[in-house]
């Protein structure tokens, strides 16, 4: 199996550990590449102040430490820049002209934040436990199935407004939910909201090559399972085979926050795109003329 990762986050945002030592510990795990995806600045934009995301005033130094790594690592390890882009609705997403403007090699589209519909606060989809639950009882007024509602209207609309050439962890929304404590991700009412999804996916492909635009490839994230909040990854192997069915491409990544993260769990996501009917997965090979280049490898 070959071994890459485009999902990666390093010191510049929420990772453990500077760029050049996920490159090392890439390259002495026989990674054929890495990618580094800090989670695009938001504050300018949208008002919010994280701990989180990338300040709007590190993203030049950001650029300008990934390409060294690029330079440094040639004819070794193949290095690229990215970043995973939060869609944040009405405020900002991956489709906004100042992100496809950026030198980048790859943009990752990811929805963390949902809306109340109640007072329209913010919350984070994938919080530790205790501020999940004031989402959900507070927010949304313990309604599993408006907060998932929210989540995949959320992800349908960023697909829909294009930009991405990675769809990052489709159904995120599924880690605070041990014991299917909010939802049941058999009910047909949610199984409905997968397939649309799905279509969406598979639409914005069409769209892309058709406009000249990105192409999105959805990963098949092992980050949940690494920091044992999933038993699956995302997305699940019942979405991962409705994305099948419509010819959508996987890409395996770990959403590594630390060198030991590279490469977790990738034996499983193996093992359930088999099963979902996949007999190969993209690993991306940088940018040329505006377009994504992907290599497609046996599983
Ligand atoms: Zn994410
Ligand atoms: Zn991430």
């Amino acid at each position: 199996m070959i071994y890459s990762c485009m999902h990666t986050h390093t010191t510049f945002c929420d990772g453990e550990a500077d760029a050049h030592t996920m490159c090392a510990a890439a390259w002495s795990r026989g990674f054929t590449s890495i990618g580094f995806s800090s989670h695009a600045p938001v504050t300018k934009k949208t008002g919010l102040k994280t701990g989180w995301h990338l300040p709007d005033e590190r993203l030049e130094e950001y650029i300008a430490a990934i390409r060294r790594e690029q330079k440094l690592w040639e004819g070794k390890l193949e290095v690229y820049l990215g970043l995973e882009v939060d869609f944040i609705r009405g405020l900002c997403g991956p489709a906004d002209r100042d992100i496809q403007d950026l030198p980048l090699d790859y943009i990752i589209g990811a929805v963390h934040y949902v809306a109340s519909p109640k007072n329209g606060e913010l919350f984070t989809v994938d919080s530790p436990p205790e501020e999940f639950e004031h989402g959900l009882e507070d927010l949304f007024d313990r309604d599993g199935r408006a907060l998932y509602d929210a989540y995949y209207d959320a992800y349908g609309a960023m697909i829909s407004a294009g930009g991405c050439d990675i769809l990052a962890h489709l159904d995120l929304i599924k880690k605070n939910n041990r014991g299917f404590a909010f939802f049941s991700p058999d009910a047909p009412e949610y199984l409905n909201r997968l397939e649309r999804i799905a279509d969406l996916a598979a639409e914005a492909r069409t769209a892309g090559a058709q406009a000249g635009g990105r192409i999105p490839v959805v990963e098949v994230n092992t980050g949940g399972i690494i920091r044992g909040r999933t038993a699956e990854p995302y997305p699940s192997p019942a979405m991962q085979g409705r994305l099948y069915r419509r010819h959508v491409p996987l890409t395996i990544n770990a959403d590594a926050h630390g060198p030991d993260q590279l490469g977790g769990a990738y034996e499983i996501a193996r093992e359930t795109m088999i099963s979902a009917g996949y007999g190969g997965m993209l690993i991306f090979k940088g940018r040329k003329d505006g377009r994504a280049l992907w290599r497609e490898e046996a599983l």
